[in-house]
């Protein structure tokens, strides 16, 4: 069988053997609820705790401030929900960006339809917020400001220390999307000002259907499911054992070779980069070095489109994908790199690559030798490439 090089780790990643390894006696030997009293049951409790702990350390926040979720996009629905319903006698206004993960964004348009009034701020040409714009913005009835902290789909990383600071200042409740930036960029509750992150197994080479939404202790919030009384009364529902028991190992795991991974990822990168830039209109979106996800190149590629590059390059063994996996089934271009000022042409003519750890130098530059003959093909046929070939020469033939 061809070899398949996985570059989409941005979508999902594998999961790491040593996760694998700790999560199947949860399956058979150990299948107890943790909510047993038997021995059984004590087992499977015992190993949730060990997880909340780890994850709890990974951001220097207490076992009690961890809530187990199904995933980032449950951590995200709960975080905003459950701070707007708890606070909307004191306020409906609330802050987020243009350039938020759909189970972000499409949690405050419906916000919206139940009355509250939301601000979505402007990103720069390199996707950042404009921390002016959020300070202005700020009024006395906004209860929760909310902006992803490492970008999904272009990998800028926001500055969340000065976000914090300002929402402290105008004491407003912070909430962060840390999916894609957990265990690649450091976070630490007691240093930086933030009162709700979301996080999820299944990008840090754990498994799917399991995350986390830290809640900073003392923040009251509407709980998410009623029942049982799980999750300290804010998520009920018999805890998915095995998932977070998966989860607590990736994140520890994870942490252990930070260093050592990011560091990796982030040369690997840098050569892909490079190499591609080489081609001609061709540009990188995003910003470059430490603001920016070890593990994410996009790039726009003129004249061709994303869809066609990515059927190619998956015919040739080559896995990327166009913007986040979410939005790339639909033929709407990138609502990200629009906000960013592209026109709806470049956002479809865009790619993503995404590292992970197990992406070797050979990887890269096969990939990026297949990426290129792929464009060339493709430019070779494209009705946009003829188009404009025919538009220079009219206008060279004005210029005469
Ligand atoms: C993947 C992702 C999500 C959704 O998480 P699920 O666990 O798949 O629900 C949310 N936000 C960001 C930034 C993501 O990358």
């Amino acid at each position: 069988m061809q070899k398949r090089i996985y570059l989409d780790n941005g979508a999902t990643t594998r999961v790491d053997d040593e996760v694998f390894d700790e999560m199947l006696p949860f399956f058979k030997e150990n299948y107890g609820n943790a909510a047993s009293l038997h021995s059984q049951g004590v087992v499977a409790d015992e190993a949730m705790k060990k997880a909340r702990n780890i994850i709890a350390k990974s951001l220097n926040a207490s076992d009690e401030e961890i809530i187990f979720t199904s995933g980032g996009t449950e951590s995200n629905n709960f975080a905003i929900k459950g701070i707007a319903q708890l606070n909307k006698n004191k306020g409906k206004h609330l802050i987020t960006t243009k350039i938020e993960h759909d189970c972000v964004l499409n949690t405050f348009k419906w916000l919206e339809s139940q009355g509250y009034q939301i601000t979505y701020l402007n990103v720069d040409s390199k996707g950042f917020v404009n921390l002016e714009e959020l300070k202005n913005i700020i009024r006395p009835d906004t209860i929760l400001v909310s902006v992803i902290h490492g970008h999904n789909e272009v990998g800028t990383i926001q500055d969340i220390d000065a976000i914090g600071k300002i929402c402290k200042e105008k004491n407003v409740l912070f909430h962060t999307d840390a999916c894609q930036s957990y265990t690649k960029v450091e976070m630490d509750v007691k240093k930086t000002n933030v009162d709700l992150i979301t996080i999820n197994a299944h990008k840090i080479h754990g498994p799917k259907g399991v995350g986390a939404l830290y809640i900073k202790k003392g923040i009251e919030i509407t709980p998410l499911l009623h029942g049982g009384g799980q999750e300290f009364k804010l998520r009920s529902g018999t805890s998915n054992i095995s998932g977070i028991v998966g989860f607590g190992k990736s994140a520890e795991v994870a942490i252990r070779d930070m260093k050592k991974n990011v560091e990796k990822m982030k040369n690997l990168r840098d050569d892909m980069i490079t190499d591609l830039l080489k081609m001609p209109h061709t540009e990188l979106n995003g910003t470059i070095g430490d603001e920016r996800l070890c593990n994410n190149i996009n790039i726009t590629f003129d004249f061709v489109e994303g869809e066609a590059i990515l059927m190619h390059l998956d015919m040739l063994g080559v896995e990327v994908s166009t913007g986040s996996a979410c939005s790339s089934k639909s033929l709407k271009p990138s609502h990200v790199l629009t906000a960013m000022g592209k026109h709806a042409e470049q956002a479809h003519g865009s790619i993503r690559i995404t590292l992970s750890k197990y992406t070797s130098k050979k990887d890269i530059e096969f990939s990026a030798k297949k990426i290129k003959e792929v464009i060339t093909i493709l430019r070779k046929l494209s009705p946009l490439s003829a188009r404009r070939t025919a538009k220079n020469f009219r206008e060279d033939k004005h210029g005469n």
